[in-house]
């Protein structure tokens, strides 16, 4: 009888479990397990670069990629995991209901920003989380430009200062630029709940980030909470009102919903505790992988970050030891203990940094270069060709 790995979700974890996996079971003379994903879109979404503009073009086809590897695609999207009988409820494109049975699950269905906990946010605020609230912003600040001129038209507000926050903002100068004009008087305010601009992070990088919001013209309110968003702008918690047509809400990003469904200890955003295999703790036969595992990193305390440079090795790790549990060989106990950063700064370059302790290495051009190459390369699947997109997927293989 065959074995069966399924896997939810094609993001950076999904693509490289189902890869992983794949390469293992070959490795071992292609062994009889098949390996599924289910996932809405046969794509990966590349969501880090989704404060870029044309975020229509920032997805990547997986078919050609799972085909040359053997991995099987259902388009649609799990309502249900039932742990008692190892199968899934799923949905396909045109909603008809259908069930997926799994002798190793792998649960990579990433995660997704909060709007539902601040009165007016989910009504009047915009996000760049998923590909369509991005298309939507995109779109929105588009139309600004034929609006009649007003404070809150010129006016753009970030709630949160956290790394997507700080990209999104050092992008939109330039942004709003472009769109209403080098004339325009046009306004960026990012709120932030910390005492200084990046407050969370190293004093060097904090820094820089002071450095490139002054030469931009990026306002920051810091020690400052959001009350309320309406059609008309934000009010702040100590009753100050900023007006503006655009509000971007970037805070309390969680784990998909369905990592509840799962009777096993998580973490505040949601992750499922796991052990070094990437076991679920308490469900040796379900791993989870990226945005939704909560995983250790090293012997130092450290653990994974909801970032795609976690995803990726998360994933990889995953799909081996799901593999290698059904085929009887060792596992490979997950490890990342390189931590960086590369975080755009939008026309005053960019900065990477290395280590926990976010030293600073790269600043400006330098790190932009990095930057680019990171996202526009680095991140994307490999070529649709089996042996080279075997050799990446090795848990092993060289990444930062
Ligand atoms: C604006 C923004 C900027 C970012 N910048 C950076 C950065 O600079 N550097 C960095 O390292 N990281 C960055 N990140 C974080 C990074 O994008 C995530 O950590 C990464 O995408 C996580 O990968 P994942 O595979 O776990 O989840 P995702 O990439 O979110 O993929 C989840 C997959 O699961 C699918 N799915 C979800 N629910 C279901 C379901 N019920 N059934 C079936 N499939 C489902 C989705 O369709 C998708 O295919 C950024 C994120 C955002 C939003």
């Amino acid at each position: 009888m065959r074995k069966q790995i399924l896997i939810v979700g094609a993001g950076f974890a999904g693509m490289w479990a189902a890869l992983s996996a794949a390469r293992l079971a070959d490795k071992n003379n292609g062994q009889a397990i098949d390996i599924t994903v289910i996932a809405p879109q046969p794509e990966l979404r590349v969501r880090p670069r989704f404060y870029e503009s044309h975020v229509e073009t920032l997805v990547s086809p997986l078919m050609p990629l799972f085909d040359a590897t053997g991995v099987t695609f259902l388009r649609g999207t799990v309502s249900d995991i039932h742990t008692d009988s190892r199968s899934v409820s799923w949905k396909d494109a045109n909603g008809e209901s259908h069930q997926h049975g799994y002798d190793r699950l792998i649960l990579a269905s990433g995660s997704h920003v909060n709007r539902s906990f601040i009165s007016g946010v989910a009504e009047h605020a915009f996000d760049l989380d998923q590909l369509e609230s991005a298309a939507v912003l995109e779109k929105h600040l588009q139309s600004l430009a034929k609006k009649p001129e007003s404070e809150a038209r010129n006016t753009v507000v970030v709630c949160g200062g956290g790394f997507t926050g700080i990209e999104m903002a050092m992008e939109l100068p330039g942004r709003l630029r472009d769109i209403l004009g080098s004339n325009a008087k046009t306004r960026v305010v990012v709120v932030e709940r910390g005492p200084q601009p990046g407050s969370r992070y190293s004093e060097e990088l904090r820094n820089v980030v002071i450095d490139a919001s002054n030469e931009l013209g990026v306002e920051w309110r810091v020690n400052a909470e959001v009350e309320s968003v309406d059609a008309t702008g934000v009010t702040l918690k100590d009753g100050q009102r900023i007006a503006s047509s655009t509000v971007i809400w970037t805070v309390g990003v969680q784990a998909s919903d369905l990592t509840a469904q799962i009777d096993a200890p998580r973490d505040r955003q949601g992750r499922l505790h796991v052990d070094a295999n990437l076991q679920v703790v308490g469900h040796k036969e379900i791993f989870a992988t990226g945005d939704v595992a909560y995983a250790a990193t090293d012997d130092k305390g450290n653990h994974a970050l909801m970032t795609c440079q976690h995803a990726i090795l998360l994933g990889k790790f995953a799909g081996n030891n799901a593999a290698a549990s059904l085929l009887g060989v060792e596992p490979s106990p997950y490890r990342q203990e390189m931590y960086v950063t590369c975080l755009d700064l939008g026309a005053w370059g960019a900065v990477y940094t290395e280590g926990w302790d976010q030293q600073v290495k790269l600043t400006r051009e330098e790190a932009k270069k990095l930057k680019v190459s990171i996202v526009s390369e680095l991140i994307y699947p490999p070529k649709a060709e089996r042996t080279a997109a075997f050799e990446m997927a090795d848990p092993y293989a060289p990444f930062v």
